[in-house]
């Protein structure tokens, strides 16, 4: 795997971006575009990001975020950015550019699962750890000191390991947590729709950093360019990789360079 310095693969795809009548930029939003924060409310974009997707934004590109957290949250970091469509929940939540809502709906009894891990993270007095979403209950140890993070992911982990047994449901970890979610949709799911409404020849690139973002990425594979964005690297169906901020930001004012001309 090599870096955008070396690959011929990102100008490749950079020339069909530039042939093309419009093409598609999915990203993932945090480890992607924002530096991991301990105060997730805090994880900004890295500088320089919004005003280069603010331009691209114009010039011929579908802007799409597919991410884990809720919509609003994305919507608040990403201001003033706006008219950009995004899949939140990992693809539950959908917000098109225009402003629809289209929310998928919930099994009743994946619900009442998921509502009985926040009860027992309540239980534990561990809500200050957890994250509670369409979909999904997180808990997160960002900033917390090694011991404790594993002690919280052991005390978790055994604390949902029935739920997690629940058909309809699956155990995601991730950097810094442990999420118990449905298992559709994932972020594969959220790429097939978006390529489903595209035509076959519409170059479309999706970045992103993290292990949920591998179903997004296989679904990539052979029909647009999957890259992964991350300080290291680590085994990963993308074909491409590159290193935050300053490679994304190169690859973000290619992109601007080649669909305005
Ligand atoms: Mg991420």
């Amino acid at each position: 795997m090599q870096t955008i310095q070396h690959s011929e693969i990102i100008p490749a795809f950079l020339e069909k971006v530039k042939a093309a009548p419009s093409s598609a930029l999915l990203l993932d939003y945090d480890g992607t575009l924002a530096p991991f924060q301990i105060d997730r409310h805090q994880a900004y974009p890295y500088p320089g990001i919004l005003p280069l997707l603010e331009t691209i934004q114009r010039r011929r590109t579908n802007l799409i975020i597919i991410t884990g957290r809720p919509i609003h949250e994305v919507q608040s970091l990403l201001s003033p950015l706006s008219n950009v469509e995004i899949w939140g929940a990992h693809g539950l939540d959908h917000l098109l550019a225009d402003g629809t809502r289209q929310p998928v709906k919930i099994d009743p009894e994946l619900q009442n699962a998921l509502n009985q891990a926040e009860q027992w993270l309540e239980a534990q007095d561990l809500l200050p750890h957890a994250e509670i979403k369409s979909g999904g209950v997180a808990v997160h140890w960002r900033g917390l000191s090694d011991d404790h993070a594993q002690a919280l992911r052991t005390q978790t982990l055994q604390g949902w390991s029935s739920l997690s047994l629940q058909e309809g449901l699956k155990l995601l970890q991730f950097d810094g947590g442990l999420e118990l979610r449905l298992n559709r949709p994932d972020k594969g799911d959220a790429v097939a729709s978006i390529l489903g409404n595209l035509s076959p020849e519409t170059p479309v690139a999706f970045l992103g950093d993290d292990l949920t973002d591998e179903d997004g990425f296989r679904r990539l594979v052979n029909r647009g360019l999957p890259i992964l964005v991350r300080e290291e690297y680590r085994e990963t169906a993308a074909q491409a990789w590159l290193r935050p901020p300053h490679e994304l930001i190169q690859f973000l004012e290619q992109w601007l360079t080649v669909s305005s001309s």
